[in-house]
C-alpha cells in the first residue's frame, strides 16, 4: 500500500529555503526568533526568497501576525520554550 503526495491533508508551502509564508495558521509573533519586528533566524536571513525590507543587520521584517516558517520556535505561555 502506499502513499503519494496528492494524498496528503497538508502541503507544505512558502520558501524552498526556510518555508516562510504569510497565510498561517502559525505565526512569527509567538517566535523566539522574532526580535522586535523582524527575524533573526540565520536561515530565514540568508533565504533569496524572502522578499521583505531588510535591517542594517540583514534582517527580514517579517509579517507578525500571519508569517511563519519551518523553524518557528513557540514561547510557551508560561515563558518557557518548546
Ligand atoms: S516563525 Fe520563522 S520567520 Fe517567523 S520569527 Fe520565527 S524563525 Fe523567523
Amino acid at each position: 500500500m502506499g502513499f503519494d503526495a496528492k494524498d496528503a491533508k497538508y502541503r507544505e508551502e512558502g520558501t524552498p529555503v526556510s518555508g516562510y509564508a504569510e497565510n498561517g495558521p502559525y505565526h512569527c509573533e509567538d517566535c523566539v526568533h522574532l526580535e522586535g519586528r523582524v527575524c533573526a533566524h540565520p536561515v530565514v536571513m540568508a533565504d533569496p526568497g524572502v522578499k521583505k525590507k531588510r535591517d542594517a543587520d540583514g534582517r527580514p521584517y517579517v509579517n507578525v501576525e500571519h508569517g511563519c516558517c519551518r523553524f518557528v520556535r513557540q514561547i510557551k505561555p508560561a515563558g518557557k520554550f518548546e
